[in-house]
């Protein structure tokens, strides 16, 4: 008799230098695997690391996507062998006359609608689908608000992996068409995001093949938002900004691209220095504002209702993360009208040719804001995360913005027209 055949499988996977899953709130250490739970106490699970030496040199010489930093992210090292959608390393642009129009020394925007379907989960799908793959899943799920399921249904498109997409069906038409054309299951459900995400949940336990990158996955998942504050250390020449405005949801990537910034000063890549978090969400669904408002540690539920349907999200569950980040660094979590909402749509589209989503719109009212109420310093330098397109959103602003007129096709008239703008 063998030893071996007593021995019981440890299974292994290559997930590069992801070490462990290790628990939020107590610490505890489990191995790598599709768990998003802590078996002693059911806090969220997160990915713990063995870095290796990591250079600025090194990631400079790497491919122009945030596999530049695969050797951060819990993804095997072939990574970059199998078909994926190749996000990030979206341009961050100096954003003066946005500044001078908000009254801020310096302010810079992180454009985010240029990835692959135009959203910033791009780059947590692709994390996802890589991590999913070497954990042995087939199939590519997600509750969605929208963005997600963008992303979800294109990368298993370019990956040959059937998709399960779950979103309530009161969800903007663009979002609905540019989910379906890549194929796969598309389930519109009649309820809120609250409704479809407990369905998936329970989805998620029926179909042991099915990875939801958002529930099963999730720890692997949410590792992708790190390549946000990656990314925007590395385009501000190696160093941490002073504020940095984001977009609340889930909260997972406000607390992930601090966990980013961290990251880059563990490891020597960048200076030491205080940065303050912003959150930014809108007043139809503001759960975590209201919570920092009134000092409180837990987040209230709120059933949402605004224009900003990418943030609409009633019981977020990094919610109380997201309230340390922001009280840790000496930041806020700011709330705007769907008024505001349009009104930074537009105003970031007219100042700096950037046509966000209403996500965009929320962090740029909210900025305002912000700004006015003197939370914001005006002399330290600004980044706003603009996380996803326009175009998904038209809705938000077609009713306000059109033609200067509409003329016959006459000269006279063209000039008439000129003369009378
Ligand atoms: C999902 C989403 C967010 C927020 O993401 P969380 O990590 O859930 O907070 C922000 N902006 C856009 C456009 C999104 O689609
Ligand atoms: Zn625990």
């Amino acid at each position: 008799m063998t030893l071996a055949a007593d021995t019981p499988a440890t299974t292994s996977y290559d997930l590069g230098s992801a070490r462990a899953l290790s628990c939020r709130e107590c610490g505890a250490e489990a191995p790598l695997a599709a768990e998003f739970a802590c078996a002693r106490c059911f806090g969220p699970l997160e990915i713990a690391y063995d870095f290796p030496e990591i250079t600025r040199a090194s990631i400079e010489a790497g491919p122009k996507s945030i596999w530049r930093y695969q050797d951060l992210l819990p993804v095997p090292s072939d990574v970059r062998s199998h078909p994926n959608t190749e996000p990030g390393l979206t341009r961050l642009i100096e954003a003066d006359r946005l500044a001078a129009e908000l009254g801020v020394r310096k302010l810079w925007i992180k454009d985010d609608t240029g990835n692959p379907t135009h959203s910033f989960k791009d780059r947590v799908v692709a994390v996802a689908l890589a991590a999913a793959r070497e954990l042995g899943f087939s199939v590519l799920c997600c509750p969605s608000t929208g963005n997600l399921a963008n992303a979800v249904a294109a990368a298993a498109a370019r990956a040959g992996w059937d998709s399960v997409v779950l979103i309530p069906s009161n969800l903007e038409q663009a979002k609905i068409t540019t989910t379906a054309v890549y194929g796969g299951t598309l389930l519109a459900v009649d309820g809120n995001y609250d409704d479809v995400n407990r369905l998936a949940t329970e989805l998620a336990a029926e179909h042991e093949d099915w990875a939801f990158v958002n529930v099963n996955v999730r720890p692997y998942y949410a590792e992708g938002s790190k390549t946000l504050g990656y990314e925007v250390a590395e385009q501000l020449g190696w160093r941490l900004p002073d504020q940095i405005v984001i977009p609340v949801a889930s909260g997972s990537q406000l607390t992930k691209v601090d966990k980013g910034f961290g990251e880059f000063v563990k490891l020597g890549l960048v200076e030491d220095k205080p940065y303050r978090i912003f959150g930014a969400q809108a007043a139809g669904c503001s759960p975590v504002a209201t919570a920092f408002e009134e000092g409180h540690d837990f987040i209230q539920p709120v059933k949402p209702d605004t224009i900003a349907r990418s943030l609409a999200i009633g019981n977020p569950a990094d919610g109380p993360y997201v309230l340390d980040a922001v009280r840790r660094t000496g930041g806020a979590v700011g709330h705007v009208t769907d008024d505001e909402v349009r009104a930074g749509i537009r105003l970031l589209a007219r100042t700096e040719g950037v046509f966000a989503e209403t996500a965009g719109g929320v962090t740029v009212a909210t900025a305002r804001k912000l700004i006015e109420a003197g939370l914001i310093d005006r002399d330290a330098e600004t980044v706003l995360l603009i996380t996803g397109d326009g175009l998904k959103t038209l809705d938000a602003v077609s009713g306000e913005v059109g033609p200067t007129a509409t003329v016959p096709s006459t000269s006279k008239a063209v000039r008439e027209a000129l003369e009378n703008r």
